[in-house]
């Protein structure tokens, strides 16, 4: 399962696209790993996260801005 969305970085204003994939609870691997795509960065840290089904939804990451290097702090929409 993965979650993905845009964002604005708060220091140069480049907007890009962050990607995460979501574990789930109880398993010390990943199922179905999937591909990272070429254009989107990879969250760095998930600060916040809630427990829905078994797995861990994340509500805060953060993700360096692939145009300056910037930590940026992201607050993810989470759709029912
Ligand atoms: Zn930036």
């Amino acid at each position: 399962m993965k979650i993905e969305g845009k964002h604005k970085c708060e220091e140069c204003n480049h907007e890009y696209e962050w990607w995460h994939q979501v574990t789930q609870e109880n398993s010390g691997y990943l199922f179905d790993v999937e591909t990272v795509p070429k254009n989107k960065v990879v969250v760095n840290t998930v600060v916040k996260a809630i427990k829905k089904n078994g797995y861990r939804i994340p509500l805060e990451v953060n993700a360096y801005c692939p145009n300056c290097g910037n930590f940026n702090s992201i607050n993810v929409k989470v759709e029912d």
